[in-house]
């Protein structure tokens, strides 16, 4: 059935106000998951300097986005320390961030020795923070 011209005009009138309230609802949802994505951040970082279980801890691509993209890590045998700039891994950014516990390895000790030493995973950093966060002092 054809739709008469006020009904044409008021059709017209909401599906643009729908379409900016979609616009809206997209923004408000990118700001709200990011606010989650810190706030996992935060709380696993909290839970590495208690000495708490790395697993389950939020994927990279949520840390990225979060803008925690620097992941500091330590070495127990050398005791060097290293932050490790998330968005260049060759890992995929959908893995948890405790994943890189088995991949990511010291290299000075490579170096030095040949062996493998896999760092311990410290804290989540943002590039903006001038020294570590409490959290990521040496704990372990
Ligand atoms: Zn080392």
């Amino acid at each position: 059935m054809p739709l008469s011209g006020g009904d044409r005009k008021h059709y017209a009138r909401e599906l643009a106000r729908i379409e900016r309230l979609h616009a809206d609802l997209e923004k408000r949802m990118a700001a709200a998951y990011e606010v989650a994505h810190r706030l996992a951040c935060e709380e696993w970082n909290a839970r590495q300097f208690i000495g708490g279980n790395a697993d389950p801890s939020p994927a990279i691509a949520a840390a990225v986005q979060a803008r925690y993209t620097l992941l500091e890590v330590k070495c127990g045998t050398c005791g060097r320390s290293e932050r490790v700039y998330l968005p260049d891994l060759v890992w995929p950014s959908d893995k948890p961030i405790h994943t890189l516990a088995k991949v990511l390895f010291c290299r000075p000790c490579r170096a030095a020795t040949g062996a493998t030493r896999r760092p311990n995973l410290v804290a989540l950093c943002m590039p903006s923070e001038p020294t570590p966060s409490p959290a990521a002092v040496g704990r372990r």
